[in-house]
């Protein structure tokens, strides 16, 4: 703890395992209680990159406990753009299918962006693609809203916190999760309403900037990168980091740290989310939440 600080609130850490299973248990129901077939999922994973292998699993386990369907599709790794374009537009075609989700990172001779494009707006159940990240933006609620970004933000509503009128700093700028929980926590909506700071690798004097947050959110991918020092004592905590740094003591040869260091910034906060076990679940309960509304949204057209 930072010397001088004596804080009167009593820390909580937010389980994201309990609240993600608790989405899955109302999906589940959800699932059970309609007839004919069941939505499903495409998952599409280029090569073998460990850690997809892992997210892939995860999100395909998920899924059967839920009683989602879901379709694996493990291109090599050399495969073209244009071929996994082709791919896509098969499963965008494909009636059988509701979501699509292409797992990144992709190797580097495949433009990510371009593939997020690709996948159909409708199925397009990570919400990467223009149109949905537009409708965020325009708070229209038929897109799809990406899963870290909406999980964190369902993790903060399910944990009693409001943002409204509270100042919210996003430490990260990315496309995945920095930008889309900027503007979702800016919504003017309930839980929402906040005011935003977001920071990247050229803001000035960051952490007079983070130290203002009532609620920080770290997604920066740099292992234990916020400190006590740059914690307002009282602060809520979100750390979306999912860092592998080598440890010899672990059989894998390494442990998954976040962006915080939760050791030293733990005892400072009101509430904080452990890696792992915060945001991680919730981004895989919200894959399954968009699946089952992208099935809704097919069968009203
Ligand atoms: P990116 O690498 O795409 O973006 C990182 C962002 O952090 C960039 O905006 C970058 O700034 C900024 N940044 C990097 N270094 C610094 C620094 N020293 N000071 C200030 N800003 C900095 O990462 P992602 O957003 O994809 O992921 C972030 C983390 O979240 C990773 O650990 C990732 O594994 C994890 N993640 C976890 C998920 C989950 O389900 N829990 C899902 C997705 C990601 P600039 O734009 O200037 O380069």
């Amino acid at each position: 703890m930072r010397p001088g600080v004596n804080p009167t609130f009593i820390m909580e850490i937010i389980d994201g395992n309990q609240i993600a299973a608790a989405i899955a248990a109302e999906l589940k129901a959800e699932v059970a209680a309609l007839a004919g077939r069941k939505p499903c999922i495409a998952l599409v994973r280029v090569g073998d990159d460990p850690a997809s292998v892992s997210y892939v699993k995860k999100k395909e386990k998920t899924a059967e406990e839920i009683g989602v369907t879901s379709r694996i599709i493990l291109p090599p790794v050399s495969i073209t753009q244009d071929a996994l374009f082709k791919l896509l537009d098969e499963l965008n075609a494909d009636s059988a299918v509701d979501g699509i989700l292409v797992q990144s990172p992709l190797p580097k001779h495949i433009d990510e962006v371009a593939v997020f494009r690709r996948v159909a707006p409708e199925k397009d159940v990570d919400g990467f693609n223009t149109l949905n990240l537009g409708k965020v933006a325009q708070e229209d609620e038929t897109g799809f809203v990406a899963c870290t970004p909406a999980g964190i933000m369902e993790l903060l509503i399910r944990s009693g916190v409001d943002l409204k009128g509270k100042h919210v700093v996003v430490l990260g700028r990315s496309l995945i999760v920095g930008k889309p929980v900027a503007l979702l926590a800016l919504q003017k909506k309930a839980g929402a309403n906040a005011t935003v700071t977001v920071c990247h690798s050229a803001t000035a004097n960051l952490p007079a900037i983070t130290r203002q947050a009532d609620v920080l959110i770290a997604a920066i991918g740099r292992p234990e990168f916020v400190t006590a020092e740059m914690v307002k004592p009282g602060a809520i905590v979100i750390d979306v980091g999912i860092n592998r740094v080598p440890d010899a003591s672990k059989k894998s040869g390494y442990r998954l740290t976040g962006d915080v260091n939760f050791a030293a910034v733990s005892p400072l906060c009101a509430k904080i989310t452990p890696v792992p076990g915060g945001v991680g679940p919730m981004t895989v309960a919200m894959l399954m939440k968009n699946t089952v509304k992208a099935f809704r949204l097919a069968h009203a057209r």
